[in-house]
């Protein structure tokens, strides 16, 4: 295991949901345009704690989706600088908790807060994971060029290439009509 089991789910949500974007998610469509969509998403994370299901907060989940691809795959100094800038502007004061048995983990934000918020807190704890670890190369971007989706590399020796099979799969047969000529 690279990282803590939480740090590992909440990566793995992260990309996940930055997924969801245009050029990235398996229709090529927009995936988080609808408050269901966002209910799926968060239904399928396990999200627990206030949850608005309103406009207002698909709009400021859609903000969380856009700062942290802004910062996914970056240097080590964007990173470092964001996440404590999200902590700070947080007022974030991490605890151990236990939930749902999931075992004692570390929420830095109040159930109460506002779902967006939870989620750029929770992103930033598992960056500091990442950035302890020296781990940042295993946040990556997908090689397909037609593809614009990330994923979290948690295998042993660090060989994924692509966000999905789905990817994988067409640069795949792409590379083998390159060679077969056509
Ligand atoms: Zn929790
Ligand atoms: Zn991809």
């Amino acid at each position: 295991m690279l990282f803590t089991h939480d740090t590992e789910v909440n990566l793995s949500f992260l990309a996940a949901l930055l997924d969801t974007a245009p050029g990235a998610s398996e229709s090529g469509d927009d995936e988080l345009a609808t408050p269901e969509q966002l209910a799926a998403l968060i239904t399928r994370a396990r999200f627990t704690g206030r949850i608005d299901h309103d406009a207002r907060e698909l709009r400021e989940v859609r903000g969380v989706r856009a700062d942290v691809r802004a910062v996914w795959g970056h240097d080590e100094n964007v990173v470092v600088a964001w996440v404590n800038d999200t902590l700070a502007d947080a007022r974030a004061v991490p605890r151990l908790v236990d939930h749902d048995e999931v075992g004692w983990h570390i929420h830095a934000s109040s159930p109460d807060a506002p779902l967006a918020e939870r989620m750029r807190v929770e992103a930033a704890m598992a960056f500091i994971d990442v950035i302890r670890a020296e781990r940042l190369d295993r946040l990556r971007e997908c090689e397909a060029d037609d593809c614009v989706g990330v994923f979290v590399d948690l295998s042993k020796n660090g060989s994924k290439r692509f966000c999905s099979t789905r990817c994988g799969n067409r640069m795949a047969v792409r590379a083998y009509r390159a060679r077969a000529g056509g």
